[in-house]
């Protein structure tokens, strides 16, 4: 289900593109007022917007450099209504990144038409990102994009002087458990250990599979005994958890290793704490896994 935003300053104009998208089953939210389109903008999701070139005040082109230049939206699609057939406003409006046009007056089947088309390729956009950002097997961030929000989120707690934590976990001998019952069971298990995993820590940060049978957990505002305990709570569960939706017997452990952030401590750069929660991680693996240990 769609939400179309329409901006003209002619009600007239905005009642008749309206009644023909309500019948194509849009939800049409309207303004004639261009400067409520930001505020509309950051308080309900909008899919499309379809933006008059010509209004009173800030133009409609000033309100797509507007919308462009921010963001949040740079990639939110915006199609130009126009009355003018001058082509220098359409190459404008296509210059400053519309994704296209439709001239007054308007022909309802070549309206349907072009929101169609806009909105299948904003769908399709956003289906790109996703698959370019998540892992495809446990839904998690991926490498990439865990590190990329990592970063951000150190940068962003240098400069405000916020704590946080780091937690590197990784499944105890999941080799063995791939030897013993086939790769299948082997992905079906990080799969549902991806979901817990994010169910556990996702509500106070992120969680992205780092690799093989290795995530990383990102908890913002977390104290290193705060982290401690939450990681220290979730190796619990999985040790006391009987996977047996997928084989009967089966049991696993993990090791997590623990490092934190805070203003009080100097630090090399962001490469530190992976470096810190890796190495509390292979001391928890070499002290005979099942433990969560936390750098010094
Ligand atoms: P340790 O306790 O030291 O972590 O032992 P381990 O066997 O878990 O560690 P190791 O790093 O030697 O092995 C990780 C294994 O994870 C090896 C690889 O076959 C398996 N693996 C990596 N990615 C996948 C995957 O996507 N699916 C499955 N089924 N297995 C994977
Ligand atoms: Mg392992």
């Amino acid at each position: 289900m769609h939400t179309i935003l329409l901006v003209d300053d002619s009600e007239l104009e905005l009642k008749a593109l309206a009644s023909i998208l309500q019948k194509e089953n849009y939800t049409i939210v309207t303004t004639s007022d261009g400067s409520q389109v930001i505020p509309l903008l950051k308080s309900r999701k909008i899919d499309l917007i379809l933006l008059d070139i010509i209004m009173p005040g800030k133009s409609g082109l000033e309100l797509l450099v507007d919308i462009k230049t921010r963001p949040d939206f740079e990639t939110l699609p915006v199609i130009m209504v126009t009355a003018r057939t001058d082509a220098a406003n359409v190459k404008a409006a296509l210059d400053s990144g519309a994704i296209d046009y439709i001239r007054k007056p308007f022909e309802e089947l070549e309206i349907i038409a072009r929101v169609r088309s806009a909105l299948r390729i904003k769908d399709y956009q956003e289906r790109l990102q996703y698959l370019s950002t998540h892992d495809g097997l446990t839904g998690l961030l991926n490498h990439v994009s865990a590190l990329m929000s990592y970063e951000s989120l150190y940068r962003e707690a240098q400069k405000n002087s916020i704590p946080f934590a780091l937690c590197m976990l990784d499944i105890d001998h999941f080799k063995s458990i791939n030897d013993k019952y086939g790769h299948a069971v082997g992905d079906k298990l990080l799969q549902q250990l991806g979901i817990l995993i994010h169910n556990h820590f996702s509500a106070n940060g992120f969680a992205g599979r780092y690799g093989g049978d290795e995530f990383l957990i990102v908890l913002r505002n977390f104290s290193k005994e705060m982290a401690i305990s939450s990681a220290e709570a979730f190796r619990k569960h999985i040790a006391s958890k009987k996977w047996d939706t997928i084989i009967p017997v089966l049991q696993i452990t993990i090791s997590i290793g623990v490092s934190s952030y805070s203003s009080a401590r100097y630090f090399e750069g962001h490469q530190q704490l992976i470096e810190d929660a890796d190495t509390a991680l292979y001391a928890a693996k070499n002290n005979g896994r099942n433990k969560v240990v936390a750098q010094e």
